[in-house]
């Protein structure tokens, strides 16, 4: 096959079940952006399975897809913008985050036009300043009062969770409790709290409240490498692997310049490997002579620019590869999701998340 993506399922419960041992809140498993390129309902099945009973994604149209798929679970979706088919997702049961007044409008005008209370989580802003309610508060607190929802929950998100010994987080964390207990003062008591999100899931257990909000680290990856250490380190496993074919391999003298701009020349007499993935795949351009496949038992790095639909590595005079093989661009042997995102300026979740549809994704 030209090129594919493996997801091991396995990891993804394993990764589950570790943080679901060391705390006493609830999982949600976060599945937006097509669960960050490892599929949606197939993986949204396997985390209900390993003990998640919350699903969340940013856009309804994930939501519904889930519930096309039978899933029951309670889904949160939390990107509605005001023209969304709010009664669409009333009538799945799909509970709805209010980070707005205008939001509070249009979702319960959907449920009275449907003759059904919306379920829903007042979202407010503690500091990160981009979802949720903020300067509208106060006149929240009125309109909310006798509103025509059921308030669910009660949440925020932090923007520097990643960062555990960061004043930023404990200020969010005192604004947090301070609005939730003027919500409760006007006489709405939510019964779900949530507000962490991986990083602050594995490091600060005072902000797990009765529901954390899993992602990047179900899918076996670090929030961040610099200040939580690897995958390794917080005995998480990396559940992607990306492979593709070597097209042809060639061998070439020294001196010969490598792809568009001749931007790598050939150091020596050695063999090259066309891969059959590029930037259209998702493989980061920026990626251009850095990062690499691991290919016959050992690591080939990228030689020259990363094109549409292929790259060249230079496997080395003497190695075994040959076309048609399948080589690893990035999983447990050779480049990590993580060495890819460090050549090319980005970060892991970038890395997964923009692995294209057209790569099928194949589950072990
Ligand atoms: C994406 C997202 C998460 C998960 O974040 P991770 O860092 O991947 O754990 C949690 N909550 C909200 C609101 C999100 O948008």
């Amino acid at each position: 096959m030209r090129a594919f993506v493996e997801v091991n399922l396995n990891a993804i419960s394993n990764n589950i079940k570790l943080v679901k041992s060391k705390t006493q809140a609830q999982i949600l498993a976060v599945v937006k952006a097509d669960a960050y390129g490892h599929g949606l309902i197939p993986v949204a099945k396997c985390a209900v399975d390993a003990g998640a009973t919350w699903l969340g994604v940013a856009l309804l149209e994930e939501a519904i897809l889930l519930r096309k798929a039978g899933i029951k679970v309670p889904i949160i979706s939390w990107l509605t913008p005001p023209s969304s088919d709010f009664k669409q997702a009333i009538e799945l049961d799909i509970d709805l985050a209010i980070p707005s007044l205008k939001h509070l409008e249009v979702i319960v005008a959907a449920g009275k036009a449907l003759g059904k209370k919306p379920r829903v989580h007042i979202e407010v802003d503690t500091g990160m300043t981009r979802g949720g309610l903020l300067g509208e508060w106060p006149e929240f607190l009125i309109a909310a009062k006798g509103a025509d929802i059921e308030v669910v929950g009660f949440w925020s998100h932090f923007a520097r969770a990643d960062e555990p010994d960061e004043i930023a987080n404990q200020s969010q964390m005192l604004e947090f409790e301070s609005k939730l207990a003027q919500l409760i003062a006007t006489g709405i008591t939510p019964k779900y709290i949530h507000l962490a999100n991986s990083a602050a899931t594995l490091t600060n257990p005072n902000s797990h409240k009765n529901i954390v909000r899993l992602g990047i680290a179900m899918y076996g990856l670090s929030p961040d490498v610099n200040t939580l250490g690897s995958s390794q380190n917080l005995e998480l496993e990396p559940a992607m692997t990306l492979k593709a074919e070597i097209h042809l391999v060639k061998r070439v003298p020294a001196g010969s310049p490598v792809g568009y701009g001749g931007t790598q020349t050939t150091l020596r007499d050695t063999k090259l490997a066309i891969i059959t993935i590029g930037y259209s795949d998702g493989i980061p351009r920026n990626a251009s002579s850095a990062a690499g496949v691991f290919a016959a038992g050992r690591k080939a790095a990228i030689i020259g620019r990363v094109s549409m639909d292929q790259f060249v590595v230079d496997l080395g005079a003497d190695s075994n590869a040959v076309a048609g093989e399948i080589v690893e661009v990035f999983g447990a042997n050779g480049y990590s999701i993580d060495d890819w995102a460090a050549a090319s300026g980005t970060i892991n979740y970038e890395i997964v998340t923009r692995i294209a549809a057209r790569v099928p994704r194949i589950y072990a």
